[in-house]
């Protein structure tokens, strides 16, 4: 049974992440500062006596004897990350720097997750790990992409000067059931529109594409990396499958039934018009690719929404 520290573990992918650990036997210690996160994620891990749950924040110190950390702690969605702009910072870098602060004094092991935001707009297409990244470092997206960049830095010099042991991962957009429904986010915003009825919100044409990975493939991709030897990233984490934004739109409409109309409302500054995965080394390295099919994991993540908002709309299948 190994000792497991998810930072962020009450917010979307942390909760699925600290279920599926306890679910392989691990013991589960979540931390959490409940800025984006929720009680309600995981509330039913609370009577399991393998799980515990802190509230702290991670830019603050922490002392805890773990084998493994998952770093999740940061708010994701550009509407939560943008409210707060200098603690976002502070998040992935103080954060970031105490996670390896313990890392290293426990000898656990350390996995970063990190972002496709790294590339930032993306000249090179699909995105490969040797990228640079194209990112403005003045802007309103900066307090997050150039955090996560500073993270990926700390995590190899820690790993080159102090010998940590680390694994970073590039994830790409992920959905499925969990997202918080204000969060602001495409996939949440849509569905939750398209079952109230309401207008379709399509930033500028919708020409920009995103691909889309469901919660379940990416938290099988964090397990392979974490557990791999001899490889420690980056590696990108996402589905393949590349959508532009107004098609996305159309497909929930489908998907759900729904009689929303589309409109279009004014593209997001530093809003990148292009984003893919190329995951050869997620293959070649972990024996990874994602298996859920974006029509099937989109029925999970609107029947999820449809149960919570009380809408009723999957009673109809
Ligand atoms: P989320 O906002 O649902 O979860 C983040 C969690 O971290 C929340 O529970 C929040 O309360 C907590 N948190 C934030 N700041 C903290 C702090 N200072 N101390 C302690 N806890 C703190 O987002 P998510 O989608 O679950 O993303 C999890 C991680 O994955 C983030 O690091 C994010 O940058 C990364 N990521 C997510 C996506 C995606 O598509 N969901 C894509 C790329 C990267
Ligand atoms: N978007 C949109 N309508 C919304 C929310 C987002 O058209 O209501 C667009 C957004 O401009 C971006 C894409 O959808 O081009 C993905 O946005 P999200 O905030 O989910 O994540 P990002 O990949 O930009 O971090």
């Amino acid at each position: 049974m190994k000792k497991i520290l998810v930072t962020g573990g009450a917010g979307f992918i942390g909760s699925h992440l600290c279920e599926r650990l306890l679910n392989e036997g691990n013991e589960v210690i979540c931390v959490d500062n409940f800025f984006t996160g929720s009680k309600e994620n995981i509330i039913h891990l609370l009577e399991n006596k393998y799980f515990e749950l802190i509230r702290h924040d991670i830019t603050h110190h922490l002392l805890l004897e773990i084998d493994q950390i998952y770093n999740l702690a940061c708010p994701a969605s550009p509407v939560h990350y943008q409210y707060n702009p200098i603690k976002t910072i502070k998040t992935s870098v103080l954060g970031v720097t105490n996670m390896l602060g313990l890392a290293k004094r426990v000898k656990a092991t350390i996995l970063q997750a990190s972002t496709s935001e790294v590339y930032g707009d993306p000249k090179e297409h699909p995105q490969k790990e040797t990228y640079w990244g194209n990112v403005n470092p003045i802007g309103i997206r900066s307090c997050y992409d150039e955090g996560k960049r500073v993270a990926e830095t700390l995590m190899m010099d820690y790993h080159r000067q102090n010998n940590v042991d680390i694994k970073i991962v590039r994830i790409f957009n992920t959905y499925g059931p969990k997202m918080a429904e204000n969060d602001g986010r495409v996939v949440s915003n849509f569905i939750v529109q398209a079952l109230k009825g309401e207008d379709i919100t399509v930033y500028g044409d919708g020409s920009q594409t995103r691909s889309f990975c469901y919660v379940s493939d990416l938290i099988d991709g964090f397990i392979r990396m974490m557990n791999s030897k001899d490889f420690i990233g980056p590696v990108n984490l996402g589905n393949p499958v590349e959508t532009p934004i107004i098609e996305f739109a159309e497909r929930i409409i489908k998907l759900t039934g729904s009689k929303s109309k589309i409109i279009h409302m004014p593209l997001p500054q530093d809003d990148p018009t292009q984003r893919k995965p190329d995951i050869t080394l997620a293959t070649e390295k972990l024996g990874w690719k994602p298996e859920v099919k974006l029509e099937d994991g989109l029925m999970k993540t609107i029947e999820y929404f449809d149960e919570k908002l009380g809408t009723c709309i999957c009673e109809k299948y």
